[in-house]
């Protein structure tokens, strides 16, 4: 490509990542990773989703003689990963059970002949001595180990084939390794050197902030699905989303309501048939603007770059699982949301999860621990990102500017007095009784239940008046949520004090929690990250994005796999005249600009071409101001 300077002979990875990906610049970490290997070494890669760790072992398998190697868990995705790899012009392939015998063979022929970059293979489908014994025959340049976090037992991504792949440091002492993931805590990231022998691998940590993605977690109770609704149709009309829910019947329920509503919402969960999920996953890579709705059996290894939000209407169990539910939001760098509603019941639904757990005394307190801290995250009046990066040791000085609390900053009120009355009435009434007949009592409300207890006598007997209903259930979750009230085992929601309650009842601990929030002012009321200045612009957009579905469907591939939106939203911004401009736009590489450069040059002229006739200087009979028809 002219306009870019000519890389240094020697520096093939530079070339590599200009001429075949068309981007400028290595990102942080990918440089060093990228020579690690290439030289030969080993590596363990951690980053967040989105950092780019596909290219670390990319462009080394390219640069390398012989295929890279790469084990994935994710069958159902390694076909849109060979087709993207084959836009831009490298030769990949795949190995899994989806492919006939000689569908296998033709693979496995071109191994051997050196006519592949890139083979995807699954764990199960690589162990095998017929794999195996294959790979010892062909030029192999590296293994890359992909969703490394799957060695991990205490993860819920765990694959026990994963264990055994420490077989391939036996079989191939030669050949380089990288392994990666996205996981950020530190146990997980030993449990990965270990089980994978990567004792002698470089270790490359970067940090794990995702600076696009906004954190917001509202307060919601009855309304949550409502609340879901006016914020997708507020700032997401037409965007592609993910909703988690807890149960399967959830699920079912909330993509049924929102297709209802008119948005094009499919379920996905564990119980559904494999056809319908595989095409309701499909749909979603494939199709512009679908929303998934789903438990968290989806989600691992879906690199659709151009997520725009993920919701949860359910508590994650931990922050490790909402850091990882929400990174699949903003892969491509353009804003994105992570956006929560939360309520009493998830509280008391969780906390009594986790009392029940049959797991033993070791393991419940590490799960105790993390969901305080979850918990803990969603009760924050400080900056969420400040808190979710510490709590992965990683470094980070809020305010972000990019969180609810940041850009809304909460409230906090002096609830001594009042958790002291909620506490005291739990007192009171034995430690028997949930959230809504303590609030029945604190509120004097003669409710039969109350006069057969004789609880109306009690001096907690309307001394709340105070607050309403919702403002006590408020500070009752809040309670729970800090642990200073516990829930019963046998899942009536009955509530009863703690250690951690005795200095708050004595009246030497103080108070202060978050205000309710009652009127929610709205953010923004577009999408930021398809927001144009003018609506030339826009209409530009567009017509960029429906020329790219064209393309897209007639090869039956995904839409980003021919651009990305953040190649679309510069062509938008930069305007390319010719070929030379449009190699400069980043994301355009050599293969993609001989296969497509002339259709999308062509659909920017014509727009450029429209606004010319439509646009600035009116002809002598239409004065200034009086639109043209034509
Ligand atoms: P990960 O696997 O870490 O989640 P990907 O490898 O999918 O991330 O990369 C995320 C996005 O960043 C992709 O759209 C990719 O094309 C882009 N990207 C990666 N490296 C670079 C780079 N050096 N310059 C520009 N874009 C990049
Ligand atoms: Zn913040």
């Amino acid at each position: 490509m002219p306009e870019r300077p000519l890389p240094a002979q020697e520096d093939a990875a530079l070339a590599i990542l200009r001429e075949v990906f068309g981007f400028e610049r290595f990102r942080t970490y990918q440089r060093e990773i990228i020579d690690q290997v290439i030289a030969g070494g080993d590596a363990l890669v951690l980053m967040p989703t989105g950092g780019g760790k596909s290219l670390c072992y990319q462009i080394p398998a390219l640069a390398r003689a012989g295929a890279g190697v790469v084990v994935s868990p994710l069958i159902a995705l390694m076909q849109d990963q060979v087709a993207a790899l084959r836009q831009y012009g490298v030769r990949a392939a795949f190995l899994n059970s989806t492919l006939g015998a000689a569908q296998a063979r033709a693979v496995e022929e071109a191994l051997l002949d050196g006519r592949i970059d890139l083979l995807y293979v699954a764990p199960e489908r690589l162990l095998t001595d017929r794999t195996l014994e294959l790979l010892e025959r062909a030029p192999i340049a590296l293994f890359a180990i992909d969703e490394a976090h799957c060695v991990s037992q205490w993860g819920h991504d765990f694959r026990p084939e994963y264990i055994r792949l420490s077989v391939l440091h036996e079989r191939f002492p030669g050949v380089p390794r990288i392994a990666l993931t996205a996981t950020a805590d530190k146990a997980t990231r030993r449990e990965i050197a270990e089980r994978l022998t990567l004792h002698e691998a470089r270790v490359f940590v970067s940090g794990f902030d995702r600076p696009n993605i906004r954190y917001r977690i509202t307060e919601g109770g009855a309304s949550a699905r409502e609340a879901l609704l006016r914020f997708i149709r507020d700032e997401h009309g037409g965007e592609a989303g993910i909703v988690y829910c807890l149960s399967r019947r959830r699920v079912e329920e909330i993509a049924a309501w929102l297709e209802a509503k008119g948005l094009t919402a499919l379920p996905y969960h564990a119980g559904m048939d494999a056809g319908t999920r595989a095409r309701n996953q499909q749909r979603f890579l494939r199709e512009d603007g679908v929303i998934i709705v789903a438990t968290i059996a989806f989600g691992m290894g879906i690199d659709k770059p151009d997520v725009r939000f993920v919701a949860h209407l359910n508590l994650p169990r931990s922050l490790e699982a909402y850091y990882q539910e929400t990174g699949r939001a903003g892969r491509d760098g353009l804003p994105a949301d992570a956006w929560m509603v939360y309520g009493l019941q998830d509280v008391i639904t969780l906390r009594r999860m986790q009392e029940a757990s049959e797991a033993g005394e070791a393991h419940k307190r590490v799960e105790r621990h993390k969901l305080d801290a979850m918990l803990g995250f969603c009760e924050l009046t400080t900056c969420r990102r400040e808190a979710l990066l510490r709590y992965f040791d990683d470094e980070f000085t809020g305010p972000c500017g990019n969180c609810d609390t940041c850009l809304e900053p909460p409230r906090t009120w002096d609830a001594t007095t009042a958790a002291r009355k909620a506490l005291s009435c739990v007192h009171r009434t034995g430690q028997r009784f949930g959230v809504q007949y303590l609030v029945d009592v604190l509120l004097g409300n003669a409710t039969e239940r109350v006069g057969r207890w004789g609880h109306d006598r009690l001096s907690t007997y309307g001394i709340g008046t105070e607050l309403d209903s919702a403002g006590w259930r408020n500070l009752f979750r809040q309670l729970i949520a800090r642990g200073l009230l516990a829930v019963d085992l046998e899942g009536h929601g009955g509530l009863r004090l703690t250690e951690a309650s005795r200095p708050v009842l004595r009246g030497e601990q103080d108070l202060a929690l978050r205000e309710r929030v009652r009127t929610r002012r709205r953010a923004t009321s577009v999408s930021r990250s398809t927001a144009f200045e003018g609506d030339a612009e826009r209409v530009l957009w567009e017509a960029l994005r429906h020329r790219r579905q064209e393309l897209a469907r007639t090869q039956g591939v995904p839409a980003y796999v021919i651009f990305h939106d953040a190649t679309l939203r510069e062509m938008v911004e930069r305007r390319p005249a010719n070929t030379e401009e449009l190699a400069a736009v980043s994301g355009v590489g050599a293969r993609k600009l001989a296969a497509y450069g002339a259709a999308f040059l062509e659909t920017i002229a014509a727009h450029r071409a429209a606004a010319g006739t439509a646009g600035d200087e009116p002809g002598p009979t239409a004065p200034p101001g009086v639109e043209r028809k034509r």
